[in-house]
């Protein structure tokens, strides 16, 4: 007899950093996992622990080609996250946002299995409100360098709402703010991925402007436990709702943070800031807080200290492997 709280559950961009972490909770949980990516920025290596798991499986697919399978709930993470990567192909970013929200929304709707979606703070471009709440509708560029990605994404929150008013789809709108931990990319151009990279390799570390900046950064086993918290959710609530740390801290406190966990002798050097780089970003996450009783519980030196150790075992022990 089918067990009513196992289910089966579809992770698309499951090779990807966050997506690796959710298909580990997922299966933790007692549910069959399906991870369809095409491996665009994710890697085996991400899932190399889970590919000999019973109630794992791996299909190597592109979100903007249907698919037809039969599954219980959808996650769609699928999507290219960082500037750097979204920006080597932006016509490939928006078909992913775009089609790849169309071709999920169609799957859950045939198969009738409530779907989340993966959005970000990027929905509010450069905005005029801080923090933002959810019911701001942001200031975007339409046609700038980052629009295929914040365009696309917000086209993919519009088609969400659409095939739930129209076509009754259960929805689960995450709008993600900065998060980090184990399986970032290296080389993502991130300011914890790149610091910690520095660190280790006890090259300079690379301060924009002063560091005097503002981020607010959410460690991912904090950000899984909401994806899993919104997933369940009462049907009613369909977000978008912002999920992210709204514990700030400067550029400059990150470099030395990590500089003293890592024991490393790097030295700060200054470089100009980017153009549009803002000078403050933290989530205002009262909406968070009141549907899912979710906040972050994870200090940053200890989060820190689990991503130091990741980088160290995959890239500075002796086996690293040079993959990717
Ligand atoms: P990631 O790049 O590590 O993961 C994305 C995954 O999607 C990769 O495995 C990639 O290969 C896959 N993918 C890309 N295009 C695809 C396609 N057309 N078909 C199938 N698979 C495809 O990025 P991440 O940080 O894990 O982000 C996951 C999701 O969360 C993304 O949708 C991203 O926009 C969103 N998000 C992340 C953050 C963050 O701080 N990490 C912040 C806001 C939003
Ligand atoms: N689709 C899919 N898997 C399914 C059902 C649909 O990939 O199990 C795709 C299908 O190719 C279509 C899209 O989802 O292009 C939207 O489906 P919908 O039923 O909403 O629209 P229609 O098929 O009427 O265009
Ligand atoms: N940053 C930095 N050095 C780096 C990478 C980033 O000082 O090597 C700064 C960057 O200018 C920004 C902050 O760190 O002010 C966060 O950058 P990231 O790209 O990680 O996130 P986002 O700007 O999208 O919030």
């Amino acid at each position: 007899m089918k067990d009513m709280h196992r289910k089966r559950i579809l992770v698309t961009g499951g090779a990807g950093f966050l997506g690796s972490h959710l298909c580990e909770r997922l299966l933790a949980d007692g549910h069959d996992v399906l991870c369809v990516d095409n491996f665009y920025t994710g890697t085996k290596d991400n899932i190399a622990a889970l590919l000999q798991h019973p109630r794992f499986e791996l299909m190597r697919h592109d979100v903007t080609f249907p698919l037809y399978v039969e599954v219980d709930e959808i996650f769609n993470l699928a999507c290219p996250a960082s500037p750097i990567h979204y920006q080597r192909d932006p016509v490939q970013t928006t078909k992913t946002s775009v089609h790849g929200a169309i071709n999920m929304l169609g799957l859950a709707k045939r198969v009738k299995a409530c779907i989340f979606q993966a959005s970000t703070s990027e929905v509010y471009g450069d905005p005029r409100m801080h923090p933002q709440q959810e019911g701001y509708w942001g200031h975007v560029n339409p046609i700038g360098t980052r629009s295929c990605y914040d365009e696309g994404k917000r086209c993919a929150e519009t088609l969400f709402m659409d095939y739930h008013r129209q076509h009754g789809v259960e929805i689960k709108i995450a709008r993600i703010f900065n998060t980090y931990g184990p399986r970032m990319h290296r080389a993502d151009g991130r300011v914890v991925s790149n610091f910690v990279m520095q660190a280790l390799a006890g090259e300079p570390i690379t301060l924009y402007g002063t560091g005097a900046q503002t981020r607010a950064f959410c460690f991912v086993d904090d950000m899984i436990e909401a994806f899993v918290r919104l997933m369940n959710s009462e049907a009613s609530f369909t977000g978008p709702v912002n999920l992210g740390n709204p514990q700030e801290i400067s550029i400059a406190r990150i470099a030395q943070r990590i500089i003293d966990l890592t024991g490393s002798q790097s030295q700060l050097v200054f470089r100009p800031l980017p153009s549009d780089d803002p000078v403050q970003r933290c989530p205002d996450i009262s909406a968070a807080k009141a549907a899912l009783n979710w906040q972050p519980s994870t200090e940053l030196d200890a989060g820190l200290q689990r991503t130091i150790d990741y980088f160290r075992a995959r890239y500075f022990s002796g086996d690293a492997s040079e993959a990717e």
